[in-house]
Order: C-alpha cells, then sequence, then structure tokens
C-alpha cells in the first residue's frame, strides 16, 4: 500500500530537481487559511510572514477567492490588444484610492520598479529635458526593489550581485535617511530619487523623522520626481494606507504590488498622475500579463476588502500590540534583543549577532509553531496578515518568548530556575488575561 509523502519527500525533489537560489525553512505548507498554514503532517503554525505582504488578506480571502472564481467563469487573459470588461473598473478603484491620474498595470513587483525607471527616464528627457542617456536616478544604500539585472545593478548587496554584470548605469547612491548625501548626490541630470518609505529587507529600517518631508522639497526644488516603492509597505502594512502618509508627503510615482494580488496571485502597478505617466505612448512599454482580466478582477476586489475590512485601522491597532509585545521581550532578554522597530504590523526584531543568527530563530520558531523569517543575519521579521486576530498576535509573541528564554538558558543568560519563573509568571498573566475576558 502507498503511503502518502512526508515533508521529507517533498523537500527531496525540490532540492533534486529545482534551482539552488533558495534555503527554505524546513516547513512544507499543504494547505492554509486565512492567518494559519498546515504542513504536510497536519501541523499548525501562525503565519507571521505572509509572504512579505503578499498574503496581507490572509490566505484564501474568501471574497477575493469568489472575484477570481467569478472571473475565471468568463475571461483571464486576452493580452492588451483588447480592452476588457475587468481592467477599467480596477484602474479606477486604484486611482481612487491612491489619488494619482494614471495607473500602469504589471504583474511582478520587479515590473512595476522597472515600469517607473523608464517612465523617469523618459520623463527626465521629454519634460525635464535631460539628454536621452544621461539621466540618473538617485536610489538609497540597502535598498530592495527586486531581482532584474538592471534592479540588482543598484543594489548593495554583494549577495545580490556577485557574478552577474555588467550592470546598467544610471544609478548613484546615497545613505537612506540622510539628506546630505542626497544633496550631493543630485546633478542637473537627475530625473528620480527612487526609495522604500521602510526599508524591508535591510531591517525594517525606520527613516528618521523629517527626512522624507525634506527629500519632497528637496524634489521639488531640483524638478526631480520622488517615486517610493511601497510593494510591501504599501496597502496597509504600516498602518496607514501608504507608508508615505506617516511622513506627511505625496510623492511623484508610486509602485505597488505584493498585497494588490489579495493573496492568490501576482498584480502590479505603476501610478502617476498624467504630467509624468503620459511620457508613455502606445508602443513604448508593455507587458503581455499586465492587467489581464484575472488580475483586473482579483485587484479590484483586494482593494474593497481593505477598505470594507478596514484592514488599514485594524494594522494599525494590531501593530501596536505586536511592536510592545516584542518589546517586552526585548527588555527580558537579557542582551539577546538589541532592538525592536517597525510601523503597524510590520516589525523587525534585531539580534545581538554574537548571541543568536536570525536563522537559528527562525528555525526554531517554526518547530514551535510559529512561520516568520530572518533577514541580514541578524533582524527577525514579523509582519502576519491584517486579519490576524489579537489572539493570535499573543499565542505568537507567547512562543517567541519561548523560544528566546529557551535560547537565554542555553547561552547561560538565564537559569533555569528564573526562566522557569518567568514562564509561570507568563502563565498566571495569561490565566488572569483569560479570566477579565471572561468577565467581560
Ligand atoms: C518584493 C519587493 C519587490 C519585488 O517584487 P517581486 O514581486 O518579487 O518582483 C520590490 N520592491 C520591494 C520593496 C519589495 O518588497
Amino acid at each position: 500500500m502507498k503511503t502518502t509523502a512526508t515533508s521529507q519527500e517533498f523537500i527531496g525533489k525540490e532540492n533534486r530537481f529545482g534551482a539552488r537560489n533558495y534555503a527554505p525553512v524546513p516547513v512544507v505548507v499543504d494547505h492554509a487559511k486565512d492567518c494559519i498554514v498546515w504542513d504536510v503532517e497536519g501541523r499548525e503554525y501562525i503565519d507571521m510572514m505572509s509572504a512579505y505582504s503578499a498574503v496581507s488578506h490572509g490566505h484564501l480571502h474568501p471574497r477575493v477567492v469568489a472575484a477570481a472564481q467569478r472571473q475565471l467563469e468568463k475571461v483571464a487573459v486576452t493580452s492588451r490588444a483588447y480592452h476588457g470588461t475587468a481592467l477599467g473598473p480596477f484602474l479606477e478603484k486604484l486611482c481612487e484610492m491612491t489619488g494619482f491620474e494614471r495607473a500602469l498595470p504589471m504583474t511582478t513587483g520587479a515590473e512595476g520598479v522597472e515600469t517607473a525607471i523608464k517612465c523617469a527616464r523618459r520623463w527626465g528627457n521629454r519634460v525635464k529635458g535631460i539628454v536621452d542617456g544621461q539621466a540618473e536616478i538617485l536610489v538609497a544604500r540597502g535598498n530592495f526593489h527586486g531581482r532584474t539585472s538592471t534592479i540588482i545593478g543598484f543594489s548593495t548587496e554583494d549577495e545580490y550581485r556577485d557574478g552577474f554584470g555588467p550592470f546598467a548605469g544610471g544609478f548613484k547612491h546615497f545613505d537612506f535617511g540622510d539628506m546630505a548625501s542626497v544633496r550631493a548626490a543630485t546633478t542637473a541630470n537627475t530625473c528620480a530619487v527612487l526609495i522604500e518609505p521602510i526599508q524591508g529587507e535591510a531591517g525594517v529600517v525606520v527613516p528618521p523623522r523629517g527626512f522624507f518631508k525634506q527629500l519632497r522639497e528637496w524634489c521639488t526644488q531640483n524638478n526631480v520626481l520622488l517615486i517610493t516603492d511601497e510593494i510591501q509597505s504599501g496597502l496597509g502594512r504600516t498602518g496607514k494606507l501608504f507608508a508615505f502618509e506617516h511622513e506627511g508627503i505625496r510623492p511623484d510615482g508610486l509602485i505597488l504590488g505584493k498585497a494588490l494580488g489579495g493573496g492568490v496571485m501576482a498584480v502590479s502597478a505603476f501610478l502617476a498622475d498624467a504630467r509624468v505617466m503620459d511620457v508613455f505612448s502606445p508602443g513604448s512599454h508593455g507587458s503581455t500579463f499586465g492587467g489581464n482580466a484575472l488580475a483586473a478582477a482579483v485587484g479590484l476586489e483586494a482593494l474593497k476588502v481593505i477598505e470594507d475590512e478596514k484592514l488599514v485601522e485594524r494594522s494599525a491597532r494590531l501593530g501596536e500590540q505586536l511592536l510592545s509585545g516584542l518589546r517586552g521581550v526585548m527588555e527580558d532578554s537579557r542582551g539577546l534583543i538589541r532592538a525592536v522597530r517597525g510601523r503597524g504590523l510590520w516589525v523587525g526584531v534585531d539580534l545581538n549577532p554574537e548571541l543568536a543568527s536570525g536563522r537559528e530563530m527562525i528555525e526554531r520558531l517554526a518547530a514551535r509553531g510559529v512561520l516568520s523569517k530572518d533577514t541580514h543575519e541578524t533582524v527577525i521579521r514579523f509582519a502576519p496578515p491584517l486579519t490576524i486576530s489579537e489572539q493570535l498576535i499573543e499565542d505568537a509573541i507567547g512562543i517567541f518568548r519561548q523560544v528566546v528564554n529557551e535560547k537565554c538558558m542555553e547561552l547561560g543568560l538565564m537559569s533555569s530556575a528564573s526562566m522557569d519563573l518567568a514562564m509561570k509568571i507568563d502563565k498566571l498573566l495569561e490565566i488572569e488575561e483569560l479570566g477579565e475576558r471572561a468577565m467581560a
């Protein structure tokens, strides 16, 4: 009799037949619902990663799935050679929610970024009068904008670049959060600044207060486009619909992706006002799958769900709980955690690299039923679906606390007696809280 395949067998197949460009956590996801993921053996995990914000709506949101199913009864792909009934309403909603006049749909985030780069350069040439081929785009050190050969060319991560040259020119670096270096990098040929409002891959790096206001003013004064990459930070992740709102500014161009696909498929877009976007003329840019009917139907529903379910407000509220809970773990961590930072449901926990690695800690978390992801060796990212409940956040923080305590004990930072005591106090607080909730 054939037994059902185990996690090990699936991992074996990926390792044997797949390119080796990833080193996944050894969890084989079989199925998922909202914020819970199950592996092949039926073990349950709290998803504190949400596929880097691609699953901000939770797994298989019923309204997004229904919208996809309705569209699949009609038509899925036609290419942009023809008009359709799904694209217009999607673009209208995108413009209405972002406040921009025009939207250009693509599929992956990196394509959205490529679109922004092309738009900025052509604007530089056609509107600003920069000689074709001379335009420069300023990018931040520590940036992450995707994996195409142009984009990795201006990454400052060796791992992303090594061996992949030659790279496209026309990009200059500045230090994230540092206006002096922006000023120094700007020339008459600068057409745009391309920047993440919060640097995700760099370790959830929040900019210093006022930086974006000054950057906005600088760009306006110098006739330079400010383009924010909100592929990860956008659509509610930081407790605002867009992270630029925290800074009290409005960019000239906006790139969206990840959550725009409602957790079921890849949908991205570049947005700008007509004065910028209209540099594109028929034939100058395109994509076979960009804005296909299925993607448009899914994207439209994804946007409506964010509004109807007040996911932005939820992210702000539960983000406070997540941040303060993780700060509490830091305070008791005997120096194992050196910083906790973030906005909304997006928090980076920075470990002391002499005491623990991010990878080791996320594997321990996974073994106890919490999925997260390390970045830059020392940072653990917590970014659950925006639909997560208070209780699940509490559970995840509790499990993280156990993992941290356990590591502290192994390192001799905490005696087993004091760890027992700490766990007992936690338990008592939990019981008390449950009691209070039952009374209320
Ligand atoms: C994920 C991401 C991208 C790239 O998106 P893909 O869909 O992987 O191509 C670009 N910019 C930021 C900020 C991202 O987080």
